[in-house]
Parts: structure tokens; sequence; C-alpha cells
């Protein structure tokens, strides 16, 4: 059987060597040392001021929202994975999406201008697949119109976008480290920025607001995460560049043996070192998308419609008009992508797609 992903777990050895520090000093979680010391490293690889790990991607998400305390309307992407959406709305902010680029498949700069109300907040940006948005543009309208820019960075491990760190953006990132992401601490994730005042914010709304063992200031929830995690993630950090250079191989075979003529890709922003974090593909039209998958899953081969269905579509959210998202959602496939998938294997799903569109 082949799955979209296949999660990378590092040798048993290097884990159990974490593990037996761990018993040790018997502290498994509340800030330890390696929570510390992971914290340390990715600030370090991300380039960033500060940085919160956290139980998962999307209380990272429903925290940045929270700290940054944003209410009314906040305008995002259509095109991404629930959890941008959902944090929203659970934080008590009505989603209002700004259709995609076509190319690109981020949020479009011009679409969100024209959502803007005295209503809006915020920004929340999904960078897809780990293609950096345009942020320039982002920028530009967050000052002008004064409007905290957050963004999903849930696929942006290693991505670099002019020389510096994805994490580096916007007000706010945000990154999940689940097990199907590129790096990942089993569940986990974390908060990036680059305020001080933000950054001290979120740390105390994330250990229940306290601010001493008897005080709390405001509001908190418990978004900590455990030394078991931070030990996942401190095996997994050195191997990540080679892992990229693996998948970036394999994103090449795809390349070469898939007929381009009828499918297409996402075009990845100029000034992007990318990560490989996924191989979409955008098919002609939904019933060539469903006849591939069927083909596919006869030889136990299994594809992610991601993101699939458009967020606009989702039963929580008003009715709007995003004729790009809805027009790509229904036709986009993530193949089978992970360093080990056998060059054979990358071979049949090719021929499969080929003799089906
Ligand atoms: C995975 C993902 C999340 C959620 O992260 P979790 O760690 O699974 O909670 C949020 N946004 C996007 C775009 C994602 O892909």
């Amino acid at each position: 059987m082949i799955n979209v992903t296949k999660t990378h777990l590092p040798p048993l050895e290097e884990y159990t060597t974490y593990l037996e520090g761990i018993w040790k000093r018997n502290w498994v979680t509340n800030y330890g040392p390696l929570v510390q010391e992971l914290e340390e490293k990715l600030k370090t690889y991300f380039g960033v001021q500060y940085i919160l790990f956290v139980s998962n991607g999307t209380l990272a998400l429903q925290l940045a929202i929270k700290a940054a305390g944003l209410t009314g309307e906040i305008i995002t992407t259509p095109f991404s994975y629930v959890a941008t959406t959902a944090s929203i709305a659970w934080e008590n902010c009505t989603p209002v999406f700004a259709d995609i680029d076509d190319s690109t498949l981020c949020i479009d700069p011009n679409r969100v201008i024209e959502k803007i109300t005295d209503k809006t907040t915020a920004i929340i940006a999904t960078h897809v697949y780990g293609n950096p948005c345009n942020i320039e543009a982002l920028e530009k309208i967050g000052k002008h119109y004064n409007l905290k820019i957050i963004y999903d960075a849930a696929h942006s491990f290693g991505v670099t976008y002019k020389d510096k760190s994805l994490l580096q953006y916007g007000d706010i990132s945000t990154i999940s480290f689940h097990a199907t992401k590129l790096f990942h601490t089993i569940e986990g994730g974390a908060i990036t920025t680059n305020d001080p005042k933000l950054a001290h914010r979120i740390s105390q709304m994330s250990n229940f607001g306290h601010t001493g063992p008897t005080t709390f200031d405001e509001l908190g929830i418990n978004a900590k995460n455990s030394e078991f995690h931070a030990a996942m993630g401190l095996c997994m950090l050195p191997r990540i560049e080679s892992l990229i250079l693996q998948r970036k191989h394999i994103a090449g075979m795809y390349d070469k043996l898939l007929h381009w003529g009828k499918i297409s890709k996402p075009v990845l922003s100029t000034g992007t070192n990318y990560n490989y974090a996924y191989y979409p593909v955008i098919f002609e039209n939904e019933s060539v998308l469903l006849q591939v998958i069927d083909a596919l899953n006869r030889q136990e081969i299994y594809p992610r419609r991601y993101f699939y269905p458009s967020l606009s579509q989702l039963p929580y959210v008003s009715r709007q008009s995003v004729p790009v998202a809805e027009r790509i959602s229904p036709r986009v496939l993530c193949l089978p992508f992970y360093p080990e998938l056998p060059e054979k294997d990358i071979s049949a799903i090719s021929r499969i797609i080929n003799n089906n569109c």
C-alpha cells in the first residue's frame, strides 16, 4: 500500500538516547531542557527573535489570533487546510475569503483589498504547499490599512524567500510539526514573531496565563508540549537537509515522467528556495481527477485531495464568491511523495496518471 506520505522516523537508538535522559531527570513536560534546546535550535534555524514550541499547529493559530487581540473580520484564504478557517471561527472572528492567485494558489492581494471593511482586523494567509504568498503586497496592505498579518506557515519548514526563512515574515507565523509534515515532533507546532510584546503575551497565554505560581494577569490556555515530542524534533533536525534533497530528487522524477500536456502544477514564487513538501498536480476537470484516483486506488495507491473542498463551502461560514479556489480545489491532487518512495512506484504512479488523462 502506498500512501500520500510516510512519517520519517529516525533510528530508534537516537530516540532512546533522549529517553534515557528524560528518565534520569524525571522531567517530562513544563518547559524541560529538551523543549528549551529545540526552541533554541529552531530559533537559530529560522533566524527569528522569538519562538514558542506548542502542542500543535492549530493551537498555534488560535493563540496567535488571541494574543494579537483580533476581533471582527479576518481576511483569509479559501485554499488551505480546514484548520486555518476553523481557528478563526473558533476564536469568534468571522472568516472573510479573498480568492487565490491561479498560478501560485496563494491568496491574491488584489482580492484582499476588495474585502477590507471597517471591521477587518487582520489577514491570515497560508504559504500554500510551502510556496510563499505575495509577501511584499500583503505587507504593504497591512501597513496601509493597519491590519495584522499572520502567516499559516504549516508547510514552510526549510523554505527560504529572498534568503530568509518564511517564518521570519509577518507579525506572527505559525507552523505545524504534525507527523504528516516535512519536519515533525509527532504532534506539535510553533509560533514565531519578532515582536517582544506579542512574544511575551503568547508565552503567558500558552501557560494558563500564569505570571507567577499564584498570579494570573489574563486569560490563558494550556498549549505546552512535552520532552518526548521535543526529543523527536531534536532527532529530526540534523536529518532535514538530507530529507529535503531526497524529496527534490523524487520531484525531479515526477517532473520528468508525467506528461504535462493536460495536467499542471502550481507555479513557485520567484526568490524561493523550496522544501518539496508536497507534489500537487492539477487536472483538466474533476471527472478526470476521480478517474485517476480510482485507477490508483485499484493498485492500492492512495493520493490525497488536498485541499478539498474549498473552505468557502464549510457549513459554518457564510456563502462567499471565490471562483478561482472553487475551480481549482476539485481538480487538485497531492501525489505520494516521500524520500523512501521506490523509483518503480514513481514510474507506476506516473504511468497510471498519463494513461488516464
Ligand atoms: C497541518 C496544517 C495545520 C494544522 O496543524 P496541526 O499541527 O495538524 O494542528 C494548519 N494549517 C495548515 C495549512 C496545515 O497544513
